[in-house]
């Protein structure tokens, strides 16, 4: 039987594999790295709406959530997002900042996948594509991999191969068998950075208000986020609702400030006053989308500001500013943009990501249980826990 031997495998050419396998092969290592899709990076290539929001300016470990909020730190101070904007402009590539910090390509996404590409092939990483892992063992020497194209064997295993959100692009639970099989925890997984579902708005099909979008402050528990949020036909969406979801567990209330800033109860005090023959509906399309007003006024049983006791403007704020509702469950996998959870940072090292109890064995970016929040902070956990690696192969 024909083995190759390789001194660094690594099992995934999505934005982790290819960043980790670049600096590997740079550093004179002999790097063999296998994917079962047709291409690489293909989640890079539909990020950031086609344009990749490859890291944020601000990123810090104050962006991630993990059973230990430390974990990152280590990585993240060794790779920063100066560091990777340096290969982007090494690269001619131009970048715009949106908004908050977050960095995207002037062009399309596809740039940062040919520049990963480039640097891996220009440094002799020997990349294989449509190639599937049936098996891994430990042999005294490393590691054993039977695959479809083939044995091979290496002194380390490197499993970048991110985790479950979007199937229909090739994700699979194969970081996590690994894990398993060699006896690291998991931390369970669970979609992150995805839509909630809710049937019914203030008593209304949430389809009603399909389409319309506000500034909102969502909070569950202690956590807090403000930005835009998105009614759709199935639930509520948008930056907002997707940054609070990484939070949510089933069965926990959201609360939503549909007029953040706003001191909306003396406005109504003021109003009753000076417009007493307003309507609550009327007086709240001065602060929200008419739809929106239209709907919850629909809930108040008063037609005019003036029959409104201090009590009843209170309650009238408080469906506008604590609105609260408790979602049915998120959409799911199928559309998360990552994964929550994964392999337990207590069984890796946050200096080299290796697992303490098996030499050798890597893993790197969304397998680990280390998820960002929205605005590039995934892109450039890839990019630090994929760096910190590669220096330590
Ligand atoms: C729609 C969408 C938009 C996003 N936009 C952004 C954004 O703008 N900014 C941001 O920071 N993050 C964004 N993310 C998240 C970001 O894409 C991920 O966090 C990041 O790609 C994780 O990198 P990774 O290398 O760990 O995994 P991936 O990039 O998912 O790569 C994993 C690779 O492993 C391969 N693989 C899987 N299983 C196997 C197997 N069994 N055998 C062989 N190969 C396998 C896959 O084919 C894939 O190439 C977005 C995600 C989605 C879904």
């Amino acid at each position: 039987m024909d083995i190759r031997a390789y001194d660094s495998i690594i099992i995934g050419a999505g934005a982790a594999g290819m960043h980790c396998a670049a600096i590997a092969a740079q550093r004179a290592r002999k790097v063999l790295l296998l994917d079962h899709a047709k291409a690489a990076g293909e989640k890079i290539r539909i990020s950031g709406g086609g344009r990749c929001n490859f890291t944020n300016l601000y990123c810090g470990p104050q962006n991630f959530i993990s059973e230990n909020p430390h974990f990152c730190k280590s990585a993240l101070a060794g790779f920063g997002p100066q560091d990777f904007i340096k290969l982007v402009e090494q690269s001619g590539i131009s970048w715009f900042e949106k908004t908050f910090g977050q960095l995207f390509c002037q062009k399309h996404s596809g740039q940062i996948v040919q520049m990963l590409l480039n640097r891996c092939l220009d440094n002799g990483v020997d990349l294989r594509l449509q190639s599937k892992v049936l098996d891994v063992k430990n042999s005294k020497s490393g590691f054993d991999l039977a695959t479809s194209i083939g044995h091979f064997k290496t002194k380390s295993l490197i499993i970048a191969t991110g985790a479950l959100s979007i199937p229909k692009m090739g994700a699979t639970g194969f970081g996590y068998d690994i894990a398993r099989q060699f006896g690291l925890n998991i931390i369970t997984p669970r979609p992150a950075l995805v839509p909630l579902q809710v049937s019914h708005v203030f008593k209304q099909p949430v389809s009603q208000l399909a389409g319309l979008s506000l500034m909102a402050e969502v909070s569950c528990g202690s956590q807090s986020f403000t930005e835009a949020i998105l009614f759709t036909h199935r639930g509520v969406s948008g930056p907002a609702i997707l940054q609070i979801s990484s939070y949510w567990a089933s069965e926990q209330a959201i609360t939503v400030n549909l007029a953040p800033g706003v001191d909306m109860l003396s406005m109504a005090k003021a109003a009753r006053t000076k417009h007493p023959k307003q309507s609550p509906a009327k007086f709240m399309a001065g602060i929200l989308p008419n739809k929106l007003a239209q709907i919850i006024a629909a809930t108040i049983s008063h037609q005019r500001l003036a029959d409104m006791s201090d009590n009843h403007l209170q309650q009238m704020t408080d469906k506008v500013q604590r609105w609260s509702f408790v979602p049915e469950g998120t959409l799911g996998f199928r559309i998360a943009e990552v994964t929550a959870g994964g392999v337990d940072t207590k069984a890796l090292s946050s200096k080299t990501m290796e697992a303490k109890s098996v030499p050798g064995l890597y893993f790197i970016g969304e397998v680990v249980d280390v998820t960002g929040h929205l605005g590039g902070h995934n892109f450039q956990w890839a990019w630090a826990s994929a760096n910190a690696c590669a220096r330590a192969l």
